[in-house]
């Protein structure tokens, strides 16, 4: 048996909000629908925010009600607010993660809110979807965790602080996001390693942006430290509006076949993952594609895992 590791595929949300123009609804689902059937287990296909902010997002209760409906796949939406929430949970998400800024800076940027502002927001959605009728996961994911582009460094101290407020909160997960791309390795190690002594398992995901090109080694130190889910995007899609030409999160496909590579089971096939780039490619065309597999192309040895019994499917 081998150890598994979530990948959760967020270009629908985190990609395609910095994407110059519009993808089509239908090819957003037809692309969903793909990424489900290459094996992909959870993917965050969009987030309730204003229309006016993120013209890109204004489909997303359509996409959610219609993702929902593909078999096996756990649907996530990233939702600013109680009010969000609300509209992922009626829309049917089986999760809504809820961006939590680390540094002031950003979450004044972000949200208009102070972090501990946020922190009790995420409470009151907590209490809300609680006293619903069906489940629905609540994850906070702490922005900015590993350095911000409007404050700098961002002090352990003030990560710790954050996933404490959402632990007790009672949030089913936290996630550490590296929202602009600038951890590196030992950092992770650090930070990690602190808020598990802090809040447990609690502390479930990732979510890395590879803007200096350190994203994989940035998970495979997180690998290290235990965590067995990342959020990533295929192509690498979106960028960092603070690095102009940057690539987005890291490669889906790139990360799939480290990790499977490694031993871990994604159960997710690698051919079938990289073939739906070509959502991208017709969608988006403007947009740059990222990831050494897909350009390189899966080499033997890969397909050699599979009679050792990993690899794909
Ligand atoms: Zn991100």
């Amino acid at each position: 048996m081998r150890e598994r590791v979530i990948v959760c595929e967020v270009g629908p949300r985190d990609g395609l909000q910095m994407a110059k123009s519009r993808m089509a609804t239908g090819t957003k689902q037809a692309w969903i629908a793909a990424m489900a059937q290459a094996g992909v287990p959870e993917i965050e296909v969009g987030s309730f925010v204003s229309p006016k902010v993120i013209p890109q997002m204004s489909d997303t209760d359509v996409v959610v009600r219609d993702a929902v409906l593909v078999p096996g796949l756990r649907v996530v939406a990233l939702a600013p607010n109680l009010r969000g929430a609300q509209a992922a949970y009626e829309a049917g998400a089986h999760r809504v993660t809820i961006p939590v800024s680390v540094s002031e800076g950003h979450s004044r940027a972000n949200l208009n809110r102070t972090p501990a502002e946020q922190v009790a927001e995420v409470g009151r959605v907590v209490e809300w979807v609680r006293a619903q009728a069906r489940p629905m996961e609540v994850e906070a994911a702490c922005s900015t965790a590993f350095g911000c582009s409007f404050d700098g460094v961002v002090a352990d101290e003030a990560v710790l602080k954050v996933a404490a407020g959402l632990a007790s909160a009672g949030v089913d997960m936290v996630a550490l996001a590296d929202t602009v791309g600038y951890a590196q390795p030992a950092q992770i190690r650090r930070i990690v390693g602190a808020v598990r002594r802090e809040i447990g398992d609690v502390l479930e995901g990732l979510h890395l942006h590879d803007t200096m090109g350190l994203g994989l080694a940035n998970a495979l130190a997180g690998l290290d430290c235990g965590i067995r889910s990342f959020d990533a995007a295929l192509a690498g899609l979106g960028g960092c509006p603070f690095a102009p030409g940057a690539s987005g999160n890291i490669v889906t496909e790139d990360l799939v076949f480290m990790l499977e590579s490694m031993g871990f089971d994604t159960g997710i096939n690698l051919d079938q993952l990289i073939d739906c780039r070509r959502f991208l490619a017709e969608g988006l065309p403007a947009e740059a594609r990222h990831g050494h597999v897909a350009q390189a192309g899966i080499p033997k040895t890969y397909r050699a895992q599979q009679g050792l019994g990993g690899g794909v499917r």
